[in-house]
Formats: structure tokens, C-alpha cells, sequence
């Protein structure tokens, strides 16, 4: 007997509960050994119990084997105090489940190089994997404001990193090389960086257990010239927090549209939170425009690295392919297909 695997669908807000509904659709008539159990978070859990990460939605985040989240964000609530933001449920998320990891691949689906801001035969060759730090660097560093001697406001982020914090992310990044095109790029600014020296030596150092993965360092600014002028030359790239997230939102474009773009964040134990790495879209919520792209693979991500379940996760992502080679598009991709009627494309398929 297999035993069930409980899924916990975090919808949020905006166009999160639409894409999120077909990636469910999609896994359901999978017929796997799944379950399902859904609760709110961001501004519907707002509106629902005045928080937006109830005790009752991390409770079940954590008693679940992986998380399919849809988006949290919701411009009625900009005037909150920011611990009863939306966006602080994410982020809450992130630091009770310690994943530390965020896989963002961005490869072209045959046909929408159209879609893609570059160049076709350029977007074509877009088959890469950004490896993003997830739990430190300047984002979780020391904050502060204060007024000068002067006079003058001023503000600080303090970027920090541990060694014990870039050897797991390198070890990520040299595990995933090495199940791909085995080629590791290592994203720093270490010429000018302290943070950037110290990760250069400890990818450096983790580098000798992957003799099988080539590995190179590239400063993040050639690397953002790099990613438009000739990203077909990247498979791995491995990074910290802040320019990992400026690097995967550009290379979103590159692939069509943000509504194509999934992720995986991983704890040590490969325990995963899933979701598109577009937002809660306020302006076209509740129109049935979304494209569920980005929420569908999400959830073929999940199969694959916290389930086991690699074959379906193949099986969803050919799915993907086949119904866009129909011809089926969202606005976002040029056409004129519904929400719905990507995601029944997409059944369809299977
Ligand atoms: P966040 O801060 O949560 O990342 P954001 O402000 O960066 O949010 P998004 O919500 O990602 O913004 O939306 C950016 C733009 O992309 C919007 O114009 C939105 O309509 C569009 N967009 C986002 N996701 C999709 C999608 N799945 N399908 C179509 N368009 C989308
Ligand atoms: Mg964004």
C-alpha cells in the first residue's frame, strides 16, 4: 500500500486561488496518491481571522509533505502596520519552514519566442536554473534609520552570510548542476564585496566534491548583460538572496512571461513550499486572464522534488508543452484564452 501524501493549498489572494485551482485540477486527475487540505493566508486570512498567517495555516503547512501556494498581496490592506501585511505571510512562511533554497528554472516552450522579449533564435536556447539563497544576505541583515550628526536621514541594510549558510546553497546548486548539463556559474561581486569573497571561497571549497560539475564566477552585473546577450550559455546559476531575485525576474521575461516562471523552496529535508514566482496580479484578479502556467509546473516541481513522483512531474511538463503547442494562450502569452481554458487545454493533454 502507498501511503497518502497530504498536500496543504495555500490560495492567497489576487489571482493565487484562480491558478492555484487548476494546478489542483491538473494533479486530481493525476489519480496519485494524494491528498488535499486548503487554508487561507495573506489578505483572505486578513479578512478572515485579522492575520495573515493564522496558527491553524502554519499548522497545517508544517503537519503537510509539501505546499502548493498560490499569492499573497493585496493592495486593500497598504495602509496595515507591515506585521499584518499580506506579504509578511510569505515571508512568515519561509522562516518557520527554514527553506533556505529557491529553485526558479526558466526554460522557452517551443512556440513562445514570440512571447519572449529577446531575440527568437536567442530565446530558444533558455534552458537554465537560478539557485537562489533564500534565508540571509541583505534582506535579513540588520536594519536601521537614523538621523546624522548632520542632520541627514540615513538608512541601513547590513549584507551578511555565514559560511555554514553559502556551503548548503552551494551544495544545492552543485547537486542540481549535476543532474543537468553539470555546468555550475557562481554569482558574485566579489571585487568589491566581503560577503562576495567569502562565498567565492566556500563554493570554492565545496567544489572539490563535485569534480563531475565545471564550475565558473561571474560578477552579477556581467551576469545581468550575460542573461539577455546569450543566456543559452547558462545551466546552473548559484547566488545570493538579493541578486538572485533581481536575476530570476529578469529572466522571467526572457522566457515569454512571468506567468510561465515556477519555484521550489527547499528546506535541509527537501520539504518544499511551491508557487508561481509572479504575485497576487491585483489588476487582473477576478477577470479569469491569469496564465495557471507558473501554478501548473509549480505543482509538477513538487511531485518531482518533495514526492518522489518524478514521472508525473515529467507528465505534467509535456502537458504544458502540448497545450501550448495547440495554440492555447492567456493575454500574457498574446491570446485570448481564459484561466479555465488553459488549464483544460492542459487536461486535455494529459
Ligand atoms: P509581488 O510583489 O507579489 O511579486 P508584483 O508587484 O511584483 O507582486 P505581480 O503580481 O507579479 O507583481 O504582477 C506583475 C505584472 O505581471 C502585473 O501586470 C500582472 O498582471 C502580471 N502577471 C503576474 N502574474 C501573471 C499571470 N499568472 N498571468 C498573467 N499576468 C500576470
Ligand atoms: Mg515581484
Amino acid at each position: 500500500m502507498t501511503d497518502t501524501k497530504l498536500i496543504a493549498i495555500l490560495p492567497g489572494d489576487g489571482i493565487g486561488p484562480e491558478v492555484t485551482a487548476e494546478a489542483r485540477r491538473v494533479l486530481e486527475a493525476m489519480a496519485l496518491p494524494l491528498s488535499f487540505e486548503e487554508a487561507p493566508v495573506g489578505g483572505a486570512a486578513y479578512r478572515a481571522s485579522g492575520h495573515p498567517l493564522p496558527d491553524e495555516t502554519l499548522a497545517l503547512a508544517k503537519r503537510a509533505d509539501a505546499i502548493l501556494f498560490g499569492a499573497v498581496g493585496d493592495p486593500a490592506f497598504d495602509g496595515l502596520e507591515r506585521s499584518l501585511r499580506p506579504e509578511q505571510a510569505i515571508l512568515g512562511l519561509r522562516k518557520h519552514l527554514a527553506t533556505f533554497a529557491n529553485l526558479r528554472p526558466a526554460r522557452i516552450f517551443a512556440g513562445l519566442e514570440d512571447a519572449s522579449t529577446l531575440k527568437p533564435e536567442v530565446a530558444r536556447a533558455i534552458d537554465l536554473v537560478i539557485v537562489r539563497e533564500l534565508n540571509g544576505d541583505v534582506y535579513f541583515g540588520e536594519k536601521g534609520r537614523r538621523t546624522t550628526d548632520a542632520g541627514l536621514r540615513e538608512g541601513h541594510d547590513l549584507m551578511r552570510y555565514d559560511e555554514s549558510e553559502v556551503r548548503r546553497i552551494a551544495h544545492i546548486g552543485f547537486q542540481t548542476a549535476a543532474k543537468r548539463r553539470g555546468k555550475l556559474c557562481s554569482v558574485d561581486k566579489a571585487n568589491v564585496l566581503e560577503t562576495s569573497q567569502l562565498w567565492r571561497d566556500v563554493v570554492i571549497e565545496v567544489a572539490a566534491e563535485y569534480p563531475q560539475v565545471e564550475l565558473t564566477h561571474m560578477y552579477v552585473d556581467n551576469a545581468a548583460m550575460q542573461l539577455v546577450r546569450n543566456p543559452g550559455a547558462f545551466d546552473t546559476i548559484v547566488t545570493g538572496n538579493l541578486f538572485g531575485d533581481i536575476l530570476s525576474d529578469q529572466a522571467s521575461m526572457c522566457v515569454g512571461s512571468i506567468g510561465m516562471l515556477p519555484s521550489a523552496s527547499l528546506d535541509a529535508d527537501a520539504k518544499g513550499l511551491y508557487e508561481p514566482i509572479h504575485g497576487s496580479a491585483p489588476d487582473i484578479a477576478g477577470q479569469g486572464k491569469a496564465n495557471p502556467c507558473a501554478a501548473i509546473l509549480s505543482a509538477a516541481m513538487m511531485l518531482r522534488h518533495s514526492l518522489a513522483m518524478s514521472d508525473p512531474a515529467d507528465r505534467i511538463e509535456a502537458a504544458v508543452a502540448a497545450a501550448l503547442a495547440t495554440g492555447v494562450r492567456t493575454p500574457d502569452l498574446g491570446g485570448t484564452a481564459s484561466t479555465r481554458a488553459m488549464g483544460d487545454a492542459v487536461l486535455a493533454a494529459l
